[in-house]
């Protein structure tokens, strides 16, 4: 079968920094594929890659067998259009760190945004699934509330349902919960882990090992812009193979 998402040497340079070096990976379809690694590894800048925030270098990303941001011609690769790109964007859900809702939007308001306008779907039927999706992740009576009347760990299961209702086909977290006050992570995390078991591809970046050993089909470990060792997470966790990946679990867990 095909592999949902396959990045093919995938690298990624600023000025002279090569920040990915040539980087392979494949996530099947209902796969969670949590990525680890010390700070400044480039884990953000593959994820960016993949939905074409940042352009690769070199290297090809496929997205459900088509590349992503670009187009063969002959063989030859072309950048394709921002509309095309949108399209493509809009199969890849992505929560980062900081929630980025509108401010002067509800939650509601921010949940149905895209969809009316992106999608031109109807304010009636957009707001009965935006409901749906607010009981998806406990806030169905929050739905009239502002970001700042709700908490870190609500701002970020609105930004979840938001992504959700573009009905993407694969979901990026960056360090979904590095920005959260310890006692919400685990609301958040519970929402991440229903979600992965209603069968939706995720790519996680997290410092949350044990979300990765639990909810993980396939943990990366990333350092210096390479992949050093990936694997299943109770292969790799209790039994890491190199020493960057066992002198960093052993800072970690
Ligand atoms: P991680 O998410 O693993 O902490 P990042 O992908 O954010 O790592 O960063 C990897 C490296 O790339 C870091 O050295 C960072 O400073 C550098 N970097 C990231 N984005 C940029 C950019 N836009 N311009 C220049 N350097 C960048
Ligand atoms: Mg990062």
């Amino acid at each position: 079968m095909m592999p949902l998402l396959n990045v093919e040497r995938l690298s990624k340079s600023f000025g002279t920094h090569q920040v990915l070096k040539t980087i392979d990976l494949t996530v099947s379809a209902g796969d969670v594929t949590c990525i680890v690694g010390p700070s400044g590894s480039g884990k953000s800048t593959l994820l960016r890659c993949l939905n074409y925030l940042e352009v690769p270098t070199s290297g090809v990303i496929y997205l459900e067998g088509e590349p992503v941001g670009v187009r063969w011609r002959g063989n030859k690769l072309f950048r394709m259009s921002f509309n095309e790109l949108s399209v493509q964007r809009q199969k890849m859900g992505m929560v980062f760190q900081g929630f980025h809702l509108f401010p002067h939007k509800t939650a509601l308001e921010n949940i149905i945004e895209a969809p009316m306008i992106v999608k031109g779907k109807s304010r009636q039927q957009v707001t009965e699934e935006a409901l749906l999706l607010l009981d998806k992740v406990g806030l169905r009576n929050r739905a009239d509330y502002y970001p700042r009347q709700l908490s870190g760990g609500q701002q970020q299961r609105v930004a979840i349902a938001r992504s959700l209702a573009m009905q993407p086909t694969l979901m990026l977290f960056d360090e979904p919960t590095s920005a959260l006050d310890p006692e919400l992570v685990g609301e958040v995390l519970a929402v991440m882990r229903q979600l992965a078991e209603e069968g939706m591809t995720m790519v996680v970046v997290t410092h949350e090992m044990s979300f990765a050993r639990d909810v993980a089909d396939h943990l990366v470990f990333m350092d210096s812009g390479v992949i050093v060792e990936a694997g299943h997470p109770r292969d790799v966790l209790s039994n890491p193979q190199h020493s960057r990946t066992r002198s960093f679990l052993a800072r970690v867990l």
